[in-house]
């Protein structure tokens, strides 16, 4: 029987409810229904950049009591870090969110070391969106090879490659094996490229890095209880210590939730 802590370590939420593409509800409530039905414990929120949502943010996980954190969103472009400096002050912030395919900046870009240096001393984590799939960005500026480089060049800071670096799963696979402080979330990902190389690498990254790989769901890219489904049904196989990792406990120590 699994009783660990279920965790959903990528959640989107928007204040008036509304997402980009017009199609989802991003409520909070409706995030928060979604985990209740899921049997969702703990929730990991990830700012959006495009809203300056931080307060928001702070407001709904203080509200939550312990079951929400966030990442504080940045953009290296227009914000130094003291900008967000007294969001990550707050306990219920655990790192940042950085979305280079939206900012487009490399994520070696030197305007991002300060936020390193600080992340790496203050154990916040970052989690990087990287998704090969950008019309702006080079698109091997978000190859894994790149956070290997970052994870090399401040070995104590926590990174989180989101969305296991689709396509490149197996090359993320390895860049989490060969570097302690690099993690991957498989968010997103389990329906969108069913019956793909990605998911038979993504199942082998399961059994062979268990430690490593961090659920999520990418709400409300994806319902939080449905996705949940769809990964239980794809780790069935797993041994329960493994599924535990996976499921809660690995977000838990990354993300010191
Ligand atoms: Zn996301």
């Amino acid at each position: 029987m699994y009783n660990a802590p279920v965790v959903d370590a990528h959640l989107h939420v928007t204040e008036d409810g509304r997402w980009f593409n017009g199609k989802y509800d991003s409520s909070l409530a409706t995030m928060l229904e979604q985990m209740d039905k899921g049997g969702v414990d703990k929730g990991v929120i990830m700012g959006l950049v495009q809203l300056e949502q931080n307060g928001y943010l702070q407001r709904a996980c203080e509200e939550s009591g312990g079951r929400l954190f966030a990442m504080a969103s940045f953009d290296p472009a227009s914000q130094k870090l003291q900008d967000i400096a007294p969001y990550l002050d707050s306990n219920v912030f655990k790192g940042v969110k950085l979305h280079p395919r939206r900012g487009n900046y490399s994520p070696l870009d030197e305007r991002l070391f300060p936020l390193y240096e600080a992340a790496a001393q203050n154990g916040w984590a970052i989690n990087f969106d990287a998704f090969g799939h950008s019309v702006r960005l080079p698109i091997d500026e978000l190859r894994p090879t790149v956070f290997d480089r970052i994870a090399k060049k401040y070995p104590e800071l926590k990174i989180v490659i989101s969305h296991c670096a689709t396509p490149w799963v197996m090359e993320a696979f390895f860049v989490a094996k060969s570097n302690a402080n690099v993690y991957l979330d498989c968010s997103f990902i389990i329906d969108r490229y069913r019956n793909s190389s990605v998911l038979i690498d993504l199942l082998f990254t399961a059994r062979h890095l268990d430690g490593k790989l961090i659920y999520g769901s990418d709400f409300p890219e994806e319902q939080v209880h449905r996705y949940l489904s769809l990964a239980r049904v794809e780790f069935k196989e797993l041994t329960e210590e493994k599924k535990q990792n996976i499921f809660g406990l690995n977000a838990i120590k990354v993300y010191n939730l």
